[in-house]
């Protein structure tokens, strides 16, 4: 019996994953189309999900979002005998301070890019280093910032206006970064450690801007693939001798309790693979397609996980290629859109393409709607890559409702050439 905070399409692909692994999933709160639902229980009300798996006898609490781990979820029922799967609070700051994850990557050799460190009465400092490096130049805010506290710069006019909005959006104390930018292709590897090893899905791309050729804003994510292609074993080697080794080693000597995924934004730069970023949960929409890809048990590597036994479980992926395409109401990523619209033609869907509902709500009635903006996400599966996209494409056509809006190329960015 697994309890499994979350409510998007990657708490979906995770309560569909460790169903076909022989679970019962009970998800707080779920939506619309993931089926064992629980809408009434808030995941940040910790009381409340205790009570709820003393209810229903569950002994394993799995977390999808960073928001209940930020909140000290492992933390809480580390005195019960109720084990949770993911990082204490103080191992989600590898995600939630970018400043700390950067000292963090530094103290441990892992490979990154240059940057420089500010407090928010430093400005002029900032913006002089940004003009000695030409405006080549990424700025971050420091913590979370929903997507909009980064900006990559490619002149002194870009990094001035950067640092001018930084200014103007924050108050108070604050602490930013600059960091020198890098260029390459950006690769995802995730990972389940238990703090001394790590299994390794395969390394997928999202593809986190709005529009097709990756113009437009940045979002939660409009699709994704798996395994990529140009992610062969000499660049997968690299990235565990520069990053990922470097990482667990680190998380030993500061000491950490670390168990649960782990994720390494990575960008394939022509000086060797960098890290731009730790996240300390699935990336979601990479999840819906790397949990279809995952033949093992993910209930036995997460059991193994917990109870200590992770050297004895190996990792199996299913032969092929998956892809998700993210199906967005009209006017995401905005404030607001209007949702609530109809959804149509699921029961036309190939048996064997998934739905994943990230945004859906059931009506009295029985008719699933639109209830958020990214609403659903349909993985297919091919032999090639191609494949894959062309199966995808022709489910995308079939599912309507009001507004409906996918990016038409998933899966389809050109080879990159990789120095080295
Ligand atoms: P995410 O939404 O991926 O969690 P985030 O707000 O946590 O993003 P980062 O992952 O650090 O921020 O950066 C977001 C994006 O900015 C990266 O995916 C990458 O495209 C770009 N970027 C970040 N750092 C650099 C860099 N040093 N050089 C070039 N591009 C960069």
């Amino acid at each position: 019996m697994v309890v499994l905070l979350g409510s998007g399409a990657r708490e979906h692909a995770l309560s569909w994953k460790l169903t076909r692994d022989g679970a019962t999933v009970h998800v707080l709160p779920g939506n619309g189309g993931i089926p064992n639902s629980h809408p009434e229980i808030n995941p940040l009300d910790f009381p409340a999900v205790q009570r709820f798996c003393d209810e229903v006898g569950s002994k394993l609490i799995v977390v999808g979002p960073e928001a209940p781990l930020a909140a000290g979820v492992s933390d809480y029922f580390a005195a019960t005998d109720i084990k949770v799967f993911g990082p204490s609070r103080a191992a989600a700051v590898l995600e939630s301070s970018k400043v700390w994850s950067k000292s963090f990557m530094r103290r441990h050799g892992v490979a990154t890019a240059k940057s420089w460190q500010y407090r928010s009465d430093k400005f002029a400092d900032a913006r002089a280093k940004a003009q000695d490096l030409d405006g080549q130049v990424v700025v971050k805010y420091d913590g979370l910032a929903a997507g909009k506290g980064v900006y990559v710069c490619s002149s002194v006019q870009e990094a001035e206006a950067a640092l001018d909005d930084l200014q103007a959006q924050y108050t108070g104390w604050f602490s930013f970064l600059l960091e020198e930018k890098l260029s390459g292709p950006e690769i995802s590897i995730i990972g389940v450690t238990d703090g001394y090893r790590i299994r390794l899905l395969a390394p997928s791309q999202d593809h986190k801007q709005l529009l097709a050729g990756d113009q437009g804003p940045n979002t939660g994510g409009m699709g994704a693939y798996c395994p990529v292609p140009f992610a062969d074993d000499n660049v997968l080697a690299a990235i565990r001798r520069d990053i990922i080794d470097p990482t667990l080693q680190g998380i030993q000597v500061e000491q950490f309790d670390f168990k649960g995924f782990l994720y390494f934004g990575i960008m394939l730069s022509p000086q060797g693979p960098k890290l731009l970023e730790y996240n300390v949960r699935l990336g979601d929409p990479e999840a819906e397609v790397l949990l279809p890809a995952l033949d093992s048990s993910l209930l036995e590597l997460i059991e193994s996980t917990l109870n200590g036994s992770l050297a004895r479980v190996g990792v199996r992926h299913r032969p092929g290629f998956y892809v998700g395409v993210v199906l967005a109401s009209g006017g995401y990523p905005a404030a607001n859109f209007p949702t609530g619209f109809p959804i149509h033609g699921l029961d036309q869907v190939h048996p064997s393409t998934l739905v994943f509902h990230g945004a859906t709500r059931r009506q009295d009635d029985g008719q699933m709607v639109t209830n958020g903006g990214r609403v659903l996400v349909l993985v297919a599966h091919g032999r090639e890559l191609e494949d894959a996209v062309a199966q995808a494409y022709k489910e995308c056509e079939k599912v309507t409702f009001q507004d409906a809006y996918f990016r038409t190329d998933i899966g389809q960015r050109p080879a990159p050439v990789l120095a080295g």
